[in-house]
């Protein structure tokens, strides 16, 4: 069922997080992945479309930011769990679609490594898990994106319950197949009750569609 929000009915107000993070090395290289942001934005633009009120924390991308939508850029892990943690208090609906970097650089050096003296070992250290912190507090739909190599399903399901989530959206990364920027990559949804949706060769556009028409009629 489509879900458009009218004037006269408060406006959900919902948070999107987008992009990959960037774990600084120093001041010229970081570590970071393929995301880029698509999906995120996609859903931001089709929430504001609906009347949502929409704030987009987004890591660095090229994207162009949908019009009406308030964004907050961020670089690494930990800004954007600064930054979600302060917008989760007035969220109705968080959707993480950001590949938030797992590790993050122990000892960041100021100055540039120089070629010769560098280290030869990058101490890595875990981020926090911001879906997981946000997962425990309640009284709000969470959602969360699982982007996986085998196992999907069963992965899946594990991260639905360990971060305490309503929705899952679980896709697969297969040798030589992207799942990045604009291809259209199979999905899997699962909610908290256990009902799966599987969606099938749709834009990023259209998925985004489809996922609002559920989470926005999901009562928590
Ligand atoms: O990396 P993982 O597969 O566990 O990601 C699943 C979900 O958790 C995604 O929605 C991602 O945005 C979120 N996540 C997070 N903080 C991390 C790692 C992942 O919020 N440090």
């Amino acid at each position: 069922m489509r879900v458009d929000i009218r004037a006269d009915r408060k406006r959900p107000t919902i948070l999107v997080t987008a992009g990959p993070t960037r774990e600084k090395i120093d001041p010229v290289r970081f570590i970071s992945n393929y995301s880029t942001g698509t999906f995120g934005y996609e859903i931001a633009r089709e929430a504001k479309r609906r009347g949502c009120r929409v704030t987009l924390i987004s890591g660095p991308t090229w994207l162009e930011v949908p019009r009406g939508v308030k964004v907050v850029r961020v670089e690494s892990a930990v800004e954007m769990r600064r930054a979600a943690l302060k917008s989760v208090k007035t969220s109705d609906y968080v959707i993480m679609a950001a590949a938030v970097s797992d590790w993050r650089v122990a000892y960041p050096q100021k100055k540039k490594i120089k070629r010769g003296t560098a280290r030869k070992r990058l101490e890595l250290v875990e981020n926090p898990d911001i879906l997981k912190d946000l997962g425990s507090k309640r009284g709000r739909v969470l959602v969360g994106f699982a982007l996986e190599t085998e196992d999907v399903e069963k992965n899946a399901v594990k991260k639905l319950k360990e971060k305490n989530l309503d929705f899952i959206i679980a896709n697969k990364l297969s040798p030589g197949g992207s799942v990045f920027g604009e291809n259209k990559p199979s999905l899997l949804i699962i909610d908290r009750s256990g009902h799966k949706t599987v969606l099938r060769d749709k834009t990023k556009r259209e998925s985004a569609k489809i996922i609002l028409d559920k989470i926005l009629n999901f009562n928590i």
